[in-house]
């Protein structure tokens, strides 16, 4: 058993729950980090092998990138133990009862995450009246679907364009995990000119040096296929994509998958953060000595909580993808000149940017440290 307070710090956790529910076997943590700015926005995360840490990791990333983004959220996040890919019926029977089990944790508002989605929140919705990221008949805008995250990623990415004199007319371009977030970055990249030579999802790792057709993949992979099908291109090991030569690779998977054992392998100019927590500081270090660009998550990837926010508001999409690029934009802007200037990596201006404003908020609350 983790000890959760060695996660604290002058922010959070707030607050770390335990939910336990014996007739449908569900067992879920989570992990409310700080609120001064507002309630808790953060995703559901089932996997299988989930864990505290990850689940206050992830809540703490949601304060970050909430506060960075100017929103008036906190950070929160939870995690269910289980295979996404389950049954359907017993999936929907255990998002029901964990909606149930969260029906009073009100600082907390739901979203979607890895092996969530829309019609999860619908069940959430219908359970409780209290999720983001619903499908549109509910009023929501189905963010995975129009893409939100990928536009944020596309904005910081072409912010960052000028600080690593980068073309995306013919830039090329690498996918880890070809899913909602991965997909649409490489389809609005792709739409300006970039071209995608890698691609890997949990089978294993797409490479084509020519260049893959990404509206043809993600229609493949709308099929509940894997990159390995794809009927062109080398088929490589998952670990494989690591290794592909380009100018913008993007993480769109899993925490921790680029760390010091593998971080010389990278051969890249430019990483924007798709997923959350991607890359270990120590890696990231290494990386910033080289001269490559790492885009912090909580900056490059808060389209998806921006989108949520929007909807939370009853604003529609044109609305949310207008304040996910203005915002996105200019924090991308923001950190990076800061970072150029300070000659510190971009994760420690983004941190400076995004704490300051935690704290500012801290500040009127009653037990205000600050
Ligand atoms: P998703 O489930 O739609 O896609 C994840 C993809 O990663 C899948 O294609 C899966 O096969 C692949 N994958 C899993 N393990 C892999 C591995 N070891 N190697 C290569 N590929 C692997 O999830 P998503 O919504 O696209 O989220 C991806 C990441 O982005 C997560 O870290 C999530 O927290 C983060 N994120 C998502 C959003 C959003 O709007 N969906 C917003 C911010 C951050």
């Amino acid at each position: 058993m983790e000890n959760v307070f060695e996660f604290a710090d002058e922010l959070g956790p707030e607050k770390i729950i335990h939910i336990y529910e014996p007739s449908v076997d569900l067992k879920a943590i989570v992990a409310i980090d700080n609120v001064a700015r507002g309630p808790s926005i953060g995703g559901i995360r089932m996997a299988a092998d989930v864990s505290v840490e990850e689940a206050f990791r992830l809540a703490r990333a949601m304060t970050l990138k909430n506060a960075a983004a100017g929103l008036p959220h906190g950070g929160g996040k939870s995690v269910i133990f289980g295979d996404p890919k389950m049954n359907p019926c017993r999936k929907e029977r255990l998002i029901r009862a964990f909606a149930c089990a969260i029906r009073d944790i009100r600082e907390y508002i739901p979203g979607p995450d890895m092996g969530t989605d829309e019609r999860c929140m619908a069940w959430i919705k219908d359970e409780i009246d209290r999720a983001v990221g619903l499908p549109t008949e509910l009023g929501g805008i189905p963010l995975d679907e129009v893409g939100a995250t990928g536009w944020g990623l596309f904005a910081s990415v072409d912010v960052a364009r000028e600080f690593c004199d980068l073309d995306l007319e013919g830039a090329r371009l690498v996918v880890q995990g070809f899913g909602a977030v991965g997909k649409h970055a490489a389809r609005f990249l792709s739409l300006k000119g970039a071209i995608l030579v890698g691609a890997a999802d949990s089978g294993g790792t797409l490479f084509d040096p020519d260049g893959i057709d990404v509206e043809r993949l993600i229609e493949l992979k709308n099929g509940h296929k894997s990159v390995l099908d794809f009927p062109r291109g080398k088929k490589l090991g998952g670990d494989d994509v690591i290794d592909i030569e380009c100018d913008i690779w993007i993480p769109a998977a899993r925490p921790d998958v680029i760390h010091e054992g593998n971080v010389h392998r990278l051969k890249t100019r430019l990483i924007p953060q798709g997923a959350n927590i991607a890359i270990t500081p120590g890696a990231e270090k290494t990386l910033h000595e080289k001269g490559v660009i790492c885009i912090p998550d909580f900056i490059a990837n808060a389209g998806g909580v921006i989108c949520a926010a929007m909807e939370y508001r009853h604003l529609g999409k044109s609305a949310a993808f207008d304040a996910i690029e203005e915002k996105i934009r200019a924090n991308t802007q923001q950190v990076l000149e800061r970072s150029r200037s300070l000659q510190i990596p971009p994760r420690q201006a983004a941190l400076d940017l995004a704490i300051r404003r935690v704290k500012k908020a801290m500040g009127h609350r009653r037990w205000a440290i600050f």
